[in-house]
C-alpha cells in the first residue's frame, strides 16, 4: 500500500531492505522517539545502529561498510528521519559528514584508525566547517593550521557542529596557506577531540532536533600529527565541496523523512475526524493540502534518488544534489506545516509528533547550505551548462 516502495524507483533489494530498516526502527527507535528527544540521544543507540549495518551502507568492506552506495543512504536517512530527526541527524554527521571525506581522502591507515570504529557506531564523527564570522562563504575562513615539525597545530573557533561536544574525532577544515586563495590554501585534518586545547565552548539551545548536541568549539593551539592531515596540504577546498555532494543528498533523503510521518498522520487524522457531520477530508481545504503533500513527496523522492544513483556511478552531481537538497527540504517544511494545520489545535499540542517533525524540519533550508546558496549553485550550473566556458 505505500508508495514509495515502488518499483519503478526502487531495486528489489532496495525495497526489501527499507523493509528490515522500517521493523529496525519501529522496534528500536520509535518506543523512545519522544523520549530522546529530551537529548542528547543515547551513545548505546548509534552502537546498535552501527552494529546493524546502518552506520555504513555507503562505506567499503574494508573499512566495515557495505558498499551499497548512497540510494542506500538515503533510504535510511528518510527511514530513521521518519522516526526521530535529531537522531539521524547525529548518525549521518558522522558517517556521511565525517565519514565521506575520510573515506574518500583517507590513506588506509587512517581509515582503519579513524573510519571503522565510526562505521560500526563504536566511536562518533564531526565535521567542522562553519565558524563564529564564516557561514556560506566557506572560503572565508579564519581558523588556521600551522605547520610545526611533523606536527600541525590549529587555531580558531567552529560554530555550529553537530556531535561537537559529543565526537571522538573531527574532519576540520583550516587554512594552511593564507597567501593564496582558500580553493588552495584550506586543508582538512583528522583531529582527535581529546587533543589538548580542543574545547567545547556551549552546546547551543535550538528550536528543534533536541536529540541532538550542536556545539560551539575553540581550537586552542591544537596540535595534530601530519599523518592525520586529509589528503594532500592545500586540498581542503576540494575535499569540502566533495563532501558537500553527499551531504546535501543525504539531507534531502532525511527531509522526506521528517515530512512524511506527518503526512502520514495527517492523512489518517483526516479520514478519522468529523465536522459538520462528515470527515474532514470531504473538505477540499483539508483534501487538497493531502494532495499537495503526496505529491511533494514523491517528486522529492525521486530528485532525491535521481541525485544519488548519479553518485553511485560516480558522476558529478553539485546541480542534482542542491535541487534535491533545496526541493525536499522546503517541501518538507510546507508538508509539516500543512498536517499540522490538518489536525487543527491538536497538531499545536505534543499529543502528537507533528510539532516536533516541524521543527526538525525548519533547521534544513539552513544547515549543508541554505536555500538562497543552494538556488545560486543551481543557476551558475545551469549557467555552465548552456554557456560552458
Ligand atoms: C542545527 C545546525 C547544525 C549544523 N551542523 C553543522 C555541522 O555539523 N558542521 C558545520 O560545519 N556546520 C554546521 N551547521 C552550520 C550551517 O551549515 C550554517 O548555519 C549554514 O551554512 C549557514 O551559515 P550561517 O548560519 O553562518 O548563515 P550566513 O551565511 O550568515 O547567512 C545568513 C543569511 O544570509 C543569506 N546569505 C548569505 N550569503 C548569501 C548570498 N551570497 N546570497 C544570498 N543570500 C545569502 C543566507 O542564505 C542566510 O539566509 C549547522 C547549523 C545548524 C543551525
Amino acid at each position: 500500500m505505500v508508495d514509495y516502495l515502488t518499483s519503478a524507483l526502487w531495486t528489489d533489494d532496495e525495497i526489501a531492505f527499507r523493509r528490515e530498516l522500517q521493523e529496525f526502527c519501529a522496534k528500536e527507535i520509535a518506543p523512545i522517539a519522544d523520549e530522546i528527544d529530551k537529548g542528547p540521544y543515547p551513545r548505546e543507540l548509534l552502537r546498535k545502529i552501527g552494529k546493524a549495518g546502518y552506520m555504513g551502507v555507503h562505506h567499503d568492506r574494508a573499512d566495515g561498510g557495505t558498499d551499497r552506495g548512497l540510494s542506500y543512504e538515503i533510504i535510511v536517512a528518510e527511514e530513521i528521519s521518519a522516526v526521530n530527526g535529531g537522531l539521524d541527524m547525529a548518525r549521518m554527521a558522522s558517517t556521511t559528514l565525517y565519514g565521506m571525506p575520510v573515506s574518500r581522502f583517507g590513506t588506509p591507515e587512517q581509515r582503519k584508525k579513524f573510519l571503522e570504529p565510526v562505521v560500526a557506531g563504536e566511536k562518533i564523527g564531526c565535521i567542522g566547517i562553519t565558524e563564529p564570522d564564516v557561514g556560506s562563504d566557506t572560503a572565508g575562513m579564519k581558523t588556521k593550521a600551522v605547520k610545526d615539525g611533523d606536527d600541525w597545530v590549529l587555531n580558531g573557533e567552529k560554530r555550529f557542529i553537530t556531535n561537537g561536544s559529543q565526537a571522538d574525532y573531527m574532519c576540520a577544515f583550516a587554512i594552511t596557506n593564507p597567501d593564496v586563495h582558500s580553493k588552495d590554501g584550506m586543508s582538512a585534518f583528522i583531529v582527535d577531540t581529546k587533543s589538548d586545547g580542543f574545547k567545547v565552548v556551549q552546546d547551543h539551545e535550538l528550536l528543534g532536533m533536541k536529540s541532538a548536541r550542536v556545539s560551539w568549539l575553540k581550537f586552542e593551539d591544537v596540535r595534530v600529527p601530519g599523518d592525520r592531515l586529509l589528503g594532500k596540504p592545500g586540498e581542503g577546498f576540494h575535499i569540502l565541496m566533495d563532501e558537500l555532494d553527499s551531504e546535501r543528498t543525504a539531507i534531502a533523503g532525511e527531509a522526506i523523512g521528517y515530512a512524511r510521518t506527518p503526512y502520514e498522520i495527517s492523512v489518517k487524522y483526516a479520514n478519522e475526524r468529523h465536522q459538520f457531520g462528515r470527515p474532514i477530508r470531504a473538505f477540499e481545504g483539508v483534501s487538497f493540502k493531502v494532495a499537495d503533500m503526496a505529491m511533494k513527496l514523491e517528486a522529492g523522492r525521486a530528485l532525491t534518488l535521481t541525485a544519488a544513483r548519479m553518485y553511485d556511478k560516480g558522476e558529478k552531481i553539485t546541480k542534482q544534489a542542491s535541487i534535491a537538497k533545496l526541493y525536499t527540504t522546503e517541501a518538507a517544511i510546507q508538508i509539516t506545516n500543512d498536517a499540522l494545520q490538518i489536525l487543527g489545535g491538536m497538531g499545536y499540542t505534543t499529543d502528537y509528533p507533528v510539532e516536533r517533525f516541524l521543527r526538525d524540519a525548519r533547521l534544513m533550508t539552513i544547515g549543508g547550505g541554505t536555500a538562497e546558496i543552494l538556488r545560486f549553485l543551481i543557476q551558475r550550473e545551469v549557467f555552465k551548462e548552456f554557456f560552458p566556458e
